[in-house]
C-alpha cells in the first residue's frame, strides 16, 4: 500500500465525540462533558472501511511508535507528534513467573516508554497532537506527576506553550522530571482531587488545551495502544488475562477498547479477556467498591506512597468496575509495605526497576495468585506502567547499601568477606 493510500485510510474513521451515557452526539471539539447528562464524552468512530482495508502487514509496516495504529487514533493530521512513543518490550516472564507458579506470565514494560518513562507518553502524544489541530497554542494538565513530565516534554518537542499543575507533596523525581522542560509548574497545597477541581475552573477562563479535562476524550484514547501493541506483540493474539493499575480507571478500559476494536476489524480472534485492576490501600475506592458489591464509587482522601495512582474520586471508576466483574475479573488493593515488596520482587527477578503504581500492580498480581484468582495456566499480562527512578523516595532504607572501600585490594578482599558473611546471615531460600 502506498504512503498515500494508507494516509487516506488513516483518517477515515475518527467521526466525532458521542456520550457515553445518553449516546447525544458532537463535533469533534475541545470538549468533555455532555451539556444534556453531564456524562463523559468519548470519540467516536466508523471502523466500517477499516475493517475492509486493514492489514496486519500494513500495521507491522508502519512507524515503530504508537502511530503505527494512528487510523485507530483521534487525528486527522499527516504528521502527529512522533517522539518514539509506545512498542515497549512485552517481556516474557521466566523469573517472576517462576517464583509466582505461573506458567505464561508477560510484563509489558511502559517504565522505559520514550520520551519520559511512564506510560503517559502514549496519551499526551495523541492529545497534544489533537491539541495542535484544534488550534491550542498553550497546553496544561491536571497531574499526579507523570502526566506533568510528559505534557511538559512532548509540549516543548511540539512547540506549544505549557503549564502544568501538581499537587506540592510529589516525589523529587517527578518535579525536576517537569521542571527540566521549562514549562511553568504550578505547585497546588492540596492533593490531586483538589488540583484537578482547579483545573477546571482554570480551563473555562483561559482558554487553554488541558490534555486530561477539555481534551479528555482524546487524551484517554492513547492508552488503546497499551492493548493493540500487546495483541500484536502476542502474535496477533488476546491474552487470557490482564492485570494493570487504576487511578481514573482510564487507561484500564481503554485497553479493553482497545482489544475490542482489534476484534471488531478482523484483526484478532474474539476471546474472553480477564481484567483485573490493581490499587493502593491508601487510595482504594474502586476496590472497596468491586469488594463491597456497589456500582458507585464513595470517593475517598488519599494517603499512599503510590501517588501516581492517588486519584480519590476516579472519573472512570463505575467503567473500571462494569469491565472488571463483567469479564470476570478482580479490583483488589495492597498496603504499601506490599507496594515496596512489588517493587523489590520485580527489581529482584526481571531487572526491572519500576515506580510505586509498578509496585502496585506486581504485589495485585502476586495476591490474586496466591489467591487462586489467576489460573497458572492463563496467558496473563502485567502492565508496568512508570519508573522507578522517579521514585526513590519510597524505597529508599528498604535496600542494601553500597560497601565504601579504599582503593585497595586488601580493602576490597575484607568487605567482600563481610558481605557474604552478612549474606550467610539473612540468607533465606530462594525458590528460583
Ligand atoms: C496515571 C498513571 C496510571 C493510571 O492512569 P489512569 O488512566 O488514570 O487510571 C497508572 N500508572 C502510572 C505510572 C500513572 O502515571
Ligand atoms: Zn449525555
Amino acid at each position: 500500500m502506498t504512503q498515500a493510500t494508507a494516509s487516506r485510510t488513516a483518517t477515515a474513521s475518527f467521526k466525532g465525540l458521542k456520550c457515553k451515557e445518553c449516546g447525544a452526539e458532537y463535533e469533534p471539539q475541545a470538549l468533555h462533558v455532555c451539556e444534556f447528562c453531564f456524562g463523559p464524552l468519548e470519540v467516536s468512530y466508523d471502523f466500517s472501511e477499516l475493517s475492509r482495508t486493514i492489514t496486519r502487514e500494513q500495521i507491522e509496516s508502519g512507524p515503530n511508535s504508537i502511530w503505527r495504529y494512528r487510523s485507530f487514533l483521534p487525528v486527522t493530521s499527516d504528521d502527529p507528534i512522533d517522539v518514539g512513543t509506545g512498542m515497549t518490550p512485552l517481556v516474557k516472564s521466566n523469573r517472576l513467573a517462576r517464583r509466582l507458579g505461573l506458567k505464561h506470565l508477560y510484563i509489558k514494560n511502559d517504565a522505559v516508554n520514550m520520551p519520559t518513562l511512564s506510560f503517559k507518553d502514549r496519551v499526551v502524544s495523541v492529545a497534544l497532537t489533537r491539541a495542535r489541530e484544534l488550534g491550542f497554542t498553550t497546553v496544561s494538565c491536571a497531574s499526579t506527576g507523570n502526566l506533568a513530565n510528559s505534557t511538559a516534554a512532548i509540549a516543548t518537542r511540539a512547540g506549544l506553550d505549557c503549564c502544568v499543575f501538581i499537587p506540592s507533596d510529589l516525589e523529587a523525581g517527578k518535579v525536576m522530571g517537569t521542571l527540566i522542560y521549562g514549562p511553568t509548574v504550578m505547585s497546588v497545597e492540596g492533593n490531586y482531587d483538589q488540583v484537578n477541581r482547579l483545573c477546571s475552573e482554570v480551563a473555562n477562563t483561559q482558554g487553554w488545551g488541558f490534555v486530561n479535562i477539555n481534551l479528555r476524550p482524546y487524551y484517554s484514547e492513547g492508552s488503546k495502544t497499551l492493548g493493540y501493541e500487546v495483541a500484536e506483540q502476542l502474535g496477533w493474539e488476546l491474552p487470557d488475562h490482564i492485570v494493570a493499575p487504576l487511578a481514573s480507571g482510564s487507561l484500564f478500559t481503554k485497553i479493553y477498547k482497545g482489544f475490542q476494536e482489534f476484534v471488531q476489524v478482523g484483526l484478532v480472534d474474539q476471546k474472553d479477556v480477564r481484567f483485573s485492576g490493581a490499587q493502593a490501600e491508601g487510595c482504594s475506592p474502586i476496590a472497596q467498591a468491586f469488594r463491597e458489591g456497589r456500582d458507585f464509587i464513595d470517593p475517598i482522601k488519599p494517603n499512599t506512597i503510590a501517588k501516581s495512582i492517588a486519584i480519590g474520586n476516579p472519573a472512570d471508576g463505575v467503567y473500571a468496575l462494569d469491565i472488571a466483574r463483567k469479564t470476570n475479573g478482580n479490583i483488589e488493593s495492597v498496603t504499601d509495605a506490599e507496594i515496596i515488596d512489588g517493587i523489590k520482587l520485580l527489581a529482584e527477578t526481571e531487572g526491572i526497576f519500576t515506580e510505586t503504581a509498578g509496585g502496585t500492580t506486581v504485589a495485585v498480581l502476586k495476591k490474586l495468585v496466591e489467591a487462586g484468582k489467576i489460573d497458572p495456566d492463563e496467558k496473563t499480562v502485567v502492565y508496568i506502567t512508570g519508573n522507578g527512578l522517579k521514585t526513590q523516595e519510597a524505597v529508599q532504607g528498604y535496600v542494601g547499601e553500597p560497601l565504601t572501600i579504599e582503593p585497595k585490594l586488601d580493602s576490597f578482599e575484607r568487605a567482600l568477606e563481610r558481605s557474604r558473611t552478612l549474606e550467610r546471615l539473612d540468607w533465606q531460600p530462594v525458590l528460583v
